[in-house]
């Protein structure tokens, strides 16, 4: 116990309390301060908010802008651009309210000083595609942290939360959030009135393409652990669309984006014997889709697909033609800048391989799947909607809040609402915010209340992997194994292999039925009765210990859910052989699904798509 003793415990009061700053967090800060402007608002962030989350390294391109002063393009476009995309399931009401208030992020971007680039003939934002426009955004990101840092009554980084508190007198409804300095080793706990959860995606939950010497490298970002999932999912939030984890066709090894490359530089991809391939798919794929095939533009799962299909042809490496693009200077630094305010390891790769894509037409291969709400798949929590757009039945309560009284959410957070992006996040968190503050101000004097036999029972939990390492290290049989605990990177390796073996990872080509599911959900409540056995050599290890118990609770909602939808929504993301068809007539709606932490066992429902724009 002298272990638990030693750890100082700090209370922090807040009305609104924002868990993570990255893209929606600073979203989440910036409009509760103009909303509240008297209200105590916090931000608490497990890296520091200058450099963190998605964006930390900088972007190239912001993916969603209407242009709505130019008339480029209406919020009603964004929708049925999201709802073809997803194979006609998206939460068009959130949808909606994010595209409609996306420009005047944008606008703000701009002001804060964000260059973006301009069509010199025009005058406007130079657009990469319909939707993206481009940018120097290396410094996106501190950029936008400056404004939430001013905007924030405090800012509490290097705190990784864990837990997220209910309130003693009404247990579905948030009090705050739990967590530990991850430099101190502080144990912090934070009371608020409001908590927005903006805690990022999930990477590393199946197996990636790079382990050993590579293993850091994968597309979405390492250190987004799922933390947005398991918060929300712990504290017995509703979430929907858990199965549908993103697949990304990328350059090899470097997993830079293609995206530019595409749209700008107008490259085109083809087979190993220089033959365009995706047309040679297009009946098989209407077989198992139907009309889907033949939406434009192509949804991003069916591009998937004709390349996995024509890779397990033998007809592989796929390439991207970037030999004719290249001959055009212009072009070939627009190639090259594209990887140096984004993804730099892509073109330190090409120089290690001897890739000069001026003169070799360098691989494409598709990721491992990824857990996201807010690139082009919408996996995330349930949130009620904008009480002007949103059917009756999305509605109960504040805009943007979860099912859990109290607790909103925005970004990778909230489900339903793909291709919202980097200023779709921000905006999602400004949605997010101002109904926070006005839940903060509704509930007067009924605040939540806080336990304190609650939080110092997590205390002891959460800084028990330590006191395993500190008792089993004794033990030690040969290197670093012990018969008392298992190291978070065994429990990680052990995750990645359960979930790219039996729920649809690279080894399996993406497939996966009923019989593999249901043996990698025992195999998986095996691992999770042995994260109790946690051992931290330190507080690094410690963090790492509790981004795996999120890592695995996540993985637990994908697996859940990709077992209810019995069919093949999206083939080139998943596929589940025992239902290898699109299924428009039982599976045209979203999955739900909540969790009891108390029995560990997970109900799934069914709930309506509407389509409120045509
Ligand atoms: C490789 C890549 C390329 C992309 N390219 C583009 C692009 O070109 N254009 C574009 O517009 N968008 C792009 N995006 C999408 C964009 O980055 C995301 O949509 C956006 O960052 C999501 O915002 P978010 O706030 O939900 O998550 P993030 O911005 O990732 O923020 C999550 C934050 O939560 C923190 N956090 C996590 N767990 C905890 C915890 N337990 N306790 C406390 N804090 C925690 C993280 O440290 C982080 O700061 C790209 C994303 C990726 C991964």
């Amino acid at each position: 116990m002298g272990l638990f003793a030693r750890r100082k415990t700090i209370l922090v009061d807040s009305d609104v309390l924002v868990v993570g700053g990255g893209m929606a967090g600073c979203g989440a800060v910036y409009e509760s301060r103009y909303w509240g402007r008297d209200l105590k608002i916090v931000c608490v962030e497990k890296s520091n908010i200058e450099r963190s989350g998605a964006v930390a390294q900088g972007l190239y391109a912001i993916n969603c802008y209407m242009g709505m002063q130019w008339n480029e393009n209406q919020p009603e476009d964004h929708v049925r651009y999201a709802r073809n995309d997803l194979m006609g399931l998206v939460r068009e009401d959130l949808g909606y309210d994010i595209a409609r208030h996306v420009d005047s992020t944008v606008h703000m971007f701009e002001e804060w000083g964000l260059p973006i680039m301009k069509n010199p003939e025009t005058g406007r934002y130079q657009r990469e595609g319909k939707w993206q426009i481009m940018i120097h955004g290396e410094s996106y990101k501190p950029i936008v942290a400056e404004a939430a840092r001013m905007a924030a009554t405090e800012v509490y980084n290097r705190i990784m939360v864990t837990h997220l508190l209910m309130d003693k007198r009404k247990s579905d409804r948030v009090a705050g959030a739990v967590g530990f300095n991850v430099r101190t080793g502080d144990f912090y706990v934070f009371r608020a009135k409001a908590v927005i959860v903006c805690a990022g995606g999930a990477s590393h939950i199946f197996k990636p393409r790079a382990v050993g010497e590579g293993m850091g490298r994968t597309w979405y970002a390492p250190w987004s652990s799922a933390s947005a999932y398991a918060l929300p999912i712990l504290a017995g939030a509703k979430m929907t669309q858990m199965e549908n984890r993103i697949v990304l066709t990328r350059f090899k090894d470097g997993y830079g984006p293609v995206g530019a490359y595409f749209l700008h530089l107008k490259t085109y991809t083809e087979n190993a014997y220089g033959e365009e391939y995706e047309s040679k798919w297009y009946e098989h794929t209407k077989q198992l889709v139907g009309d889907y095939v033949d939406r434009h533009p192509v949804p991003t799962c069916l591009r998937n697909h004709a390349l996995l299909e024509e890779v397990k042809a033998g007809r592989g490496p796929i390439r991207m033609v970037t030999t004719k693009a290249f001959q055009d200077p212009d072009k070939e630094t627009v190639g090259w800048e594209n990887f140096l305010g984004m993804t730099i390891s892509q073109a330190v790769v090409w120089a290690s391989q001897n890739i000069d894509p001026k003169h070799t037409n360098p691989e494409l291969t598709t990721s491992e799947p990824y857990v996201m709400g807010s690139h082009a798949t919408c996996s995330g929590a349930w949130a009620s909607g904008p009480s002007d757009c949103a059917p009756s039945e999305y509605q109960w309560g504040y805009n943007r809040m979860m099912t859990v009284e109290g607790l909103f959410g925005a970004g990778d957070t909230i489900g339903g609402t793909a291709h919202k992006f980097s200023s779709g996040s921000f905006t999602e968190g400004r949605i997010a915010g101002k109904a926070a503050v006005n839940y903060a101000n509704d509930i007067g004097k009924d605040k939540p209340e806080v336990s304190e036999a609650e939080y110092e029972d997590l205390k002891k939990v959460i800084y028990q992997p330590l006191e395993n390492f500190r008792v089993g290290r004794n033990e030690i049989v040969a290197g670093t194994v012990s018969p008392s605990y298992i190291l978070p990177i065994h429990g990680l390796q052990r995750l990645e292999k359960i979930m790219d073996e039996y729920v649809g990872g690279i080894s399996a080509h993406y497939m996966t039925n009923q019989p593999l599911l249901t043996r990698g959900l025992e195999l998986l409540a095996m691992l999770k009765q042995d994260l109790d056995h946690l051992g931290a050599e330190d507080l690094h290890q410690l963090q790492r210990s509790w981004e795996l118990h999120h890592r695995v609770l996540a993985s637990e909602a994908v697996t859940q859910h990709t077992m209810y939808r019995r069919e093949t929504r999206w083939p080139g993301y998943y596929y589940r052989a025992d239902h290898p068809k699109l299924d428009d007539h039982n599976w045209h709606c979203f999955t739900l699904s909540r969790y009891d932490r108390h029995s560990g066992k997970w109900e799934l429902e069914k709930a309506p798509v509407y389509h409120i724009v045509d």
